[in-house]
Parts: structure tokens; sequence; C-alpha cells
């Protein structure tokens, strides 16, 4: 039951980290695109191509191209008409051609940066691009439909440009959850494991020794060497020292006696079992009924 139990929390501890394991993996090219006039955020992916964003981020203006040659939407081909603005990045939509032929031809066209946003799906992918790609000189992003929509719509809306900031995402929360998942996860499992091993132990040793009160229960009697029977041992088989008179001695079910403080500690810490003959004293016998009180032997 308890073994289930933590199984089970182990499985929702891994599940948790799934999405930081995931994100492991890219958080090198997330990045965002800030509207300058009104804050608003824009999650994108840098591509797998072009130069890096520089530390302090890349500000511009954002210009859908199909406001410059409204036939070239996808920004597939150099335009023949001039941007309406310097430092302008080009927003084109996804399709007709490659990733590295719109930030070529952008590039061509006098853009600084590229913004491709996907006219399909919800979700970001890495531009990849094959063959030589050291003449791109711009960087470029992929954002998400949903994104795309806004901010094309946002850039055919406002009369003039907006001006808009690409910006790396801050590497803190990633390497965060680097240390959550590299660090802080073994050792959460380590604690568990351990916690679980020490209650599997302390069930074990419940097991393998006898209750106290069962313990308690058993016969005693009070040694005089005048008293012992021939067949009868002088020694106690765990301290291995002589009985002395009065000493108080425990009668296992088996017969078998010892000195009470010696045998009492033998089976309420190591074994429940008789240290000569090794007879359980926990299993109930015909002759020695568990838990019954016997007078003890003279
Ligand atoms: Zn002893
Ligand atoms: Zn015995």
């Amino acid at each position: 039951m308890l073994v289930r139990l933590f199984k089970r929390f182990f499985l929702l501890l891994l599940l948790a980290h799934c999405p930081f394991i995931t994100r492991l993996g890219n958080f090198v090219v997330e990045a965002t695109i800030v509207v300058a006039t009104n804050n608003v955020t824009y999650q994108d992916r840098i591509a797998a191509f072009g130069p890096r964003l520089a530390d302090e981020g890349l500000l511009g203006y954002l210009v859908s191209v199909e406001m410059i040659e409204a036939n070239n939407q996808k920004g597939c081909s150099k335009l023949k008409r001039k941007a309406p603005t310097n430092q302008w990045i080009a927003l084109v939509e996804r399709g007709q051609c490659t990733f590295i032929e719109k930030v070529r031809s952008m590039q061509a066209s006098g853009a600084i940066a590229v913004v491709v946003g996907d006219n399909k799906k919800n979700g970001l992918i890495t531009m990849y691009a094959t063959g030589d790609t050291s003449d791109v000189i711009i960087p470029s992003v992929f954002i998400a439909q949903t994104e795309y929509k806004d901010l094309r719509s946002l850039s055919l809306i406002v009369e003039k440009p907006v001006e808009v900031q690409l910006v790396k995402d801050n590497l803190l929360q990633p390497l965060l959850d680097v240390i959550i998942v590299v660090i802080l996860s073994p050792t959460v499992m380590m604690i568990f494991i351990y916690v679980l091993w020490r209650i599997r132990q302390r069930q074990r040793r419940k097991q393998d020794i006898a209750p106290r009160q069962v313990v308690g229960n058993l016969a005693t009697k009070i040694f005089f060497e005048s008293k012992r029977q021939e067949n009868e041992p002088q020694e106690c088989a765990i301290c291995l020292e002589d009985y002395a008179d009065e000493d108080e001695l425990r009668i296992l079910p088996c017969k078998h006696e010892f000195h009470i403080k010696c045998i009492d500690s033998w089976l309420t810490t190591r074994k429940k079992f008789c240290p000569i003959c090794k007879r359980d004293i926990c299993s109930p016998t015909e002759e020695t009924p568990l838990l019954s009180n016997h007078e003890p032997t003279p």
C-alpha cells in the first residue's frame, strides 16, 4: 500500500518536471517580441541559422511585407519597392518558399530582421536551413499563428510602422529549471527512496522481533544453584556468564532459559527466536498458547 503510494508520488514528481525537461532542449533559442507602444509581448523562437540576437535586443519597426507589396505577403522574393522606414523588421507569412529564402530576400530588401508567422498551426518551431548560410547577416524569428495574426493586424491598422524590440528570453528562469531538474529532483527522489527504505526496514525489523507484551508474558523463575537439576544449564547462552543465586531467568516456550535482561533485549530488539533452538516465541503451539501466563517452573 505504502509502496504503491510512493510509486505514484514519484510518477507525479516526474510528470511535474516534464515541462522543464522539454524546455531544457530549447531554452537558448526562445525569445520575445515586445511591442514598444503597449509593452505587449509575443513569444517567438530564433532560427537555427543567421546571427543570434544581441543581449540588448534589436529595436526596429515591424512592417508587414504586404504593406509594401500586396502580392508578396510571404516574402519569397526581393521587394521592388522601398520600405516606408529604415530599421525595419519584415513580417512575412510561412509558406510558398523556404525559411532561408524568405530571410535572404528580406535581407536583400534592406530589412534588419525577419519575423516569420505561422499560417497553419499554433506552436513554435525552429527554422532550419540546409547548406551554407554564412551570407545571412540578419536574425530571424518564428511566431505561432495567433501571434502572427495579432502582429499582422497591428501593423496593418496602425498607419505608422509598429516599433518593436526583439529580445532574447531571460535565461534565469530556464536556468532555475535546470537547477531543479538536475539537482533538486534527484535529491528529492533520493530522500524519498531513503525514507521508503527506512520504513521498509522498520517494517521488516518489526516482523523480526517479538512484541514487548508477548515477551513480558513469558514465564520467569528465580535461579538457585541448589535447586538446579543436572541436565539444566548453569550459564546464560547469551552473555555466557554463570547463573548466580537469585538471578531472574526467563523461560521460553521451548523451555530454554536465559537472564531476563539478556533474553528480553534479544527478543525485542534482535530476533524473536530462541537463541539456542531458533524456535519462534510468537508462534503459538498447543502447549504454549500465545500471551498465556505460565507459572515459573521450580
Ligand atoms: Zn545472560
Ligand atoms: Zn529454545
